[in-house]
């Protein structure tokens, strides 16, 4: 009878820590969708995947973004 108990146990145990894997994860990518980055010529706030990334800076268009490189 003991080793229903265990089985139980470790059931119960797998569903707990799948779940919280499966919500962490979510939860991350929910985070690196939302992530915020600045334009640096504007100071404009947009989501880091609508950005244009270049040489480690953000910009929120590609007019900016030769607008940066310009003043340069
Ligand atoms: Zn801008």
């Amino acid at each position: 009878m003991r080793i229903l108990i265990l089985i139980a146990i470790g059931l119960l145990l797998y569903i707990i820590i799948t779940t919280l894997l499966r919500k962490a994860k979510a939860e991350d990518e929910q985070a690196r969708m939302e992530k915020m980055v600045r334009c640096e010529q504007c100071g404009l706030h947009i989501s880091e995947h609508e950005a244009i990334q270049k040489n480690h800076h953000y910009f929120c268009s590609t007019q900016h973004l030769e607008a940066f490189n310009e003043s340069k």
